[in-house]
Formats: structure tokens, sequence, C-alpha cells
């Protein structure tokens, strides 16, 4: 019979993303209501090399559902990538009385925990990324906040480009995935969106906005997703081609931080008491996913192997709705 968990370890790993706190808190009281002793462990993967953890307690989560980042910091750990590192940290689990883990990341952190468990620990992950690029989940911890900080800010440029009839030609983060990209320039109403998901000609944009400059347009905001990049390169073509103005802008961090939206906190909230809940029932070895508008859990072996649909209709619906 597998042994009753006692001490629960949490961490937060990789990229941080607005919400990873709400769901910290969460998955510490959740923990705490059932009666558990709750560990946290800092800097991922590095502090359970290094023995950085302390006990938490429902005090040491309070005043954090509403900050962006991770109190218990977060770190990418190249020693834990060894099978010495994982054995270690396993190891250092044990020796802190730690008899199951959650982990809050996204897939790469996920596979840290996969090996991991190898060693005995049930873990369970939530997905945290600004990306929304776990395969398994239909959301992740952050995406909402990411999207209304960069659209927001695309607003704001919007207001400047438009009052000296320029396009702007800005980058939205997302790693290697558009989705941030495509929904944050529907959201804008960017005339163009450039993502890795579609093959684009750069002549057919520099027809479209010469196109609707003809119609009377006289501003443009071109969204391109990091896994396309290039706005310099970009924004010097659209001078040189449709002799618009062209500014590069390169949205960057701000996108990772702030407050968390309310949807981020609901979901990071419950995310977090459902890794709980999987734990006492004995359930291991599950990411707890947003599937359908449910909170529902994927074996992770299998949630690593998934692959994601693009949504095809959204790149149709910014490509009628910006003419
Ligand atoms: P994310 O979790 O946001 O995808 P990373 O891919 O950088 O971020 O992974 C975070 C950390 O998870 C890495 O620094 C490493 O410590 C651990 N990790 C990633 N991939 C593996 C793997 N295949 N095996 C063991 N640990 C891993």
């Amino acid at each position: 019979m597998a042994k009753e968990i006692q001490t629960i370890g949490v961490l937060t790993s990789g990229g941080d993303a607005p919400g990873m706190n709400a769901a910290l808190r969460a998955v510490v009281r959740a923990g705490l209501h059932y009666g558990k002793k709750m560990i946290g462990i800092y800097n991922g993967y590095k502090g359970l090399l290094e023995k950085d953890m302390k006990e938490l307690t429902y005090r040491d989560v309070s005043g954090i559902i509403n900050r962006g980042g991770t109190v218990l910091k977060t770190a990418r750990c190249k020693e834990f990538l060894t099978s010495e590192g994982i054995q270690k940290a396993a190891e250092n689990a044990k020796e802190a009385g730690i008899d199951a883990l959650v982990v809050l990341g996204g897939d790469g952190s996920f596979r840290g925990a996969l090996a991991l468990s190898q060693y005995g620990f049930p873990v369970i992950g939530i997905p945290c990324t600004i990306d929304n690029d776990i395969s398994c989940s239909d959301y992740t911890i952050g995406y909402d906040t990411a999207l209304n900080t960069a659209c927001d800010a695309i607003d704001k440029i919007r207001d400047s480009c438009s009052s000296h009839d320029r396009c702007s030609v800005v980058e939205v983060m997302g790693r290697n995935a558009g989705y941030l990209a495509i929904n944050v320039a529907v959201a804008a109403g960017a005339e163009v969106c450039l993502i890795p998901e579609k093959k684009f000609d750069l002549s057919d944009i520099m027809d479209k906005i010469k196109e609707t400059t003809a119609k009377g347009k006289t501003h443009f905001i071109v969204v391109v997703a990091e896994g396309v990049g290039g706005v310099d390169f970009i924004a010097k073509n659209v001078e040189k081609q449709t002799g618009i103005e062209a500014r590069p802008s390169t949205l960057g961090y701000i996108q990772r931080g702030g407050c968390p939206t309310v949807k981020d906190r609901v979901v990071a909230s419950k995310m977090g008491l459902k890794a709980i809940d999987l734990l006492l029932e004995g359930v291991a070895n599950r990411v707890v996913v947003y599937k359908d508008t449910k909170i529902v859990d994927f074996d992770i072996t299998e949630a690593l192997s998934m692959k994601k649909d693009f949504d095809n209709n959204l790149v149709e619906l910014a490509e009628i709705l910006t003419y």
C-alpha cells in the first residue's frame, strides 16, 4: 500500500507567470486545510539540490494572490537535468521528509517532475506559462494576464501611431507558439498578425498595407509573434516598400509581470485545490489541466506527448475584420 502523504513540497520552475503566486497560495492552503505539512522549495529544482526550502504556513502565503511573479522564485537548473542531479534532488527531498511534490511550471518542469516520480515521489504538475503552449491544457495560468497586458500596450502604441500616421510593428511573446500573438491581434484590431503556425509572404503583407492605404487607412499595427521575430527588418521593409513610416517595438518582459487577472487567480485557485485533492485521493503523476472549461487531470507522460491544435478560425477572423 502507498505511504500516506503527510508532507507536501511545492516549487515554481521555468519561466515565471502571473498567477503562480495564486496557485502557490491555493496549494499551500488546501494542504494545510487537510492537516498536511507544506514545504516551499525555493528556485525550482535548484532549491531541491541546494536544500533551500522552508515550511509554509497560512501567513506565509498571505497577500500574494494579487502579486505577479513567484515569491518562491524560479530558476532553470542545468544540474537537475543529469541523472546524478535528479538522484541528489530525490535524496534531499526524502531527507526533508517530503512525501509528494506539486510543481508549478511548463512542460520542462513537468519532465523534471516525471524524473523525480521515478524515485517514488507522487508528483502533480500545474501548468503555468504566459505562452499557453502546454499541449494538454486549453489554458495555462498567466496567459490571460499576459493577453491583457499586451493588448493594453498595443492600444497605447496605436494612440501614438494613429497620431503620426505610422505603422507599428510589435513583437509579442509566446516562444514558438502564436496563441498569445493571434489573440492579442484580434483583441487589439491589428491589421496584420504573423505567427509561426502560418506561413506568410512579406510581399502579401506589403500589398495589404498598400491596398488599405488606398482605401483611406492611415495607420497600421503589425503584430509579430516572438517565434517569427525580425521586427526591425519588417519595419524597414514596410517603410521601403509602402512609404509609410514604420517603428519596431518589442513588448518584452512587461508581458510576464503584473497583477494577475481575475481569470488567472480563479483558475490558479481551482488548480491548486485540485492538485492537493488528487494527491490525497492517492492519484499520482498527473498534470492538472483546463479542458472544455473544466478542471481535470491527465497522466504526465500522456500529457507530455500530446499535440495542441491551433485555432485557424482566429487567423481567418483577424483577416476578415481588419480590412
Ligand atoms: P518550463 O517549465 O517553463 O517549460 P524549462 O523547459 O526551462 O521551463 O524547464 C524548467 C526546468 O525543469 C529546467 O531548468 C530543468 O531543471 C527541469 N527540466 C526540464 N526538462 C527536463 C528533463 N527532460 N528532465 C529533467 N528535468 C528537466
